[in-house]
């Protein structure tokens, strides 16, 4: 029987339309108005547009959204002195650093400059390292990580006890999805590009998420029947057919996977959209935490799960 197709379009719709309606009231209660800034160095074209993606999606829930863009030349000090600029500005409540980065510059560095309680993503060392630790209470959790467990949790996908298999061991994405997955109780191996036989090891999996940069990378025969497969990988490839010059594919092979699995999420509109959701979500609860703490809100204000 086909998978059933996990529809992360739909999903984030609904969390976007929940978010709108809690900055509404932020706005015409407190007067509080919910802003990110994107830090922007060079023109890397999907770190782009992952940005526009993004704004879009900040402007309909009315996050005010800006851009801080700086030329690919731009010097340490000067990328590290805008961050710490937005650090210091109250109407920002959320930074996000568009990755990847020049190769020269120093990504762990770049990252450790945004103050934790502003980091949305999750990346400074200080959020990686508390959702390192068992019982560490991170203040933000990344974005893409925390759209896959939200996709399986709608899905009514149980993780306690399950068998789970992460292709991919990035900071951004593997590794946190495997963290938050090992927290969810489930058995957790990570693949990775010296990983042997991997489809022997994906077919292990119940639930198998996949983030490796690798068009189709996953078969229909490296899949188990009736296991869950999310499809974090987004590639542009060269497409003459297309009127932008390529198309955008995931790591699983869908076509085939889609016979095998017993839900699959598509690319594009399954993780993504979810992703900048989530991301608009720590956006708010950063917002609502640091308009709690200066008493513009009340200190008990909590932001309405999703
Ligand atoms: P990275 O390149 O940082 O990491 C890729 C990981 O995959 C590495 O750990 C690498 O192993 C592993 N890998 C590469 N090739 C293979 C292979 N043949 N077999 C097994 N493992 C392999 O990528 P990211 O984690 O940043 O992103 C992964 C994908 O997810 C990309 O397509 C990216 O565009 C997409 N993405 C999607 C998001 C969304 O919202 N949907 C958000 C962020 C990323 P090793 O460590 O050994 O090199």
């Amino acid at each position: 029987m086909a998978a059933v197709i996990i529809d992360g379009q739909e999903i984030a719709n609904a969390i976007l339309k929940g978010l709108a309606g809690e900055v509404a009231n932020l706005k015409s209660r407190y007067g509080l108005v919910p802003g990110l800034v994107s830090v922007q160095v060079g023109e890397d074209l999907s770190s782009q547009s992952y940005a526009r993606s993004e704004a879009r999606a900040a402007t309909e829930v009315g996050i005010k959204y800006s851009t801080k863009s700086l030329a690919e030349e731009a010097s340490p000090e000067k990328l590290l002195k805008t961050i710490r600029d937005i650090n210091a500005n109250p109407q920002v409540h959320g930074i996000i650093v568009q990755l990847p980065l020049p190769y020269w510059l120093d990504r762990d560095k770049v990252l450790a400059a945004v103050t934790p309680q502003k980091d949305v993503d999750g990346l400074h060392p200080l959020n990686r390292g508390l959702l390192a630790t068992k019982d560490g209470e991170p203040l933000f959790i990344p974005s893409t990580a925390q759209a896959v467990m939200f996709l399986l949790a709608k899905s009514g996908v149980q993780v306690d006890g399950a068998r789970a298999v992460v292709v991919g061991r990035s900071n951004t994405v593997g590794l946190p999805v495997s963290h938050l997955l090992m927290r969810g109780n489930a058995t957790v191996t990570i693949c990775h590009s010296r990983t042997r036989d991997l489809g022997g090891v994906t077919r292990q999996a119940d639930i198998l998420v996949v983030a490796a940069g690798q068009p189709g990378l996953i078969r229909g025969d490296m899949v188990k029947p009736g296991a869950v497969v999310i499809d974090v990988g987004i590639n542009q490839v060269p497409d003459r057919q297309s009127k932008i010059g390529y198309r955008l594919l995931g790591d699983v092979n869908f076509a085939e996977v889609k016979e095998v699995a017993g839900f699959l999420t598509p690319v594009p509109g399954g993780v993504g959209p979810v992703t900048v959701a989530m991301l608009l979500e720590n956006t708010l609860l950063a917002a609502i935490r640091q308009g709690s703490a200066a008493g513009i809100l009340p200190s008990d204000y909590q932001l309405r799960a999703n």
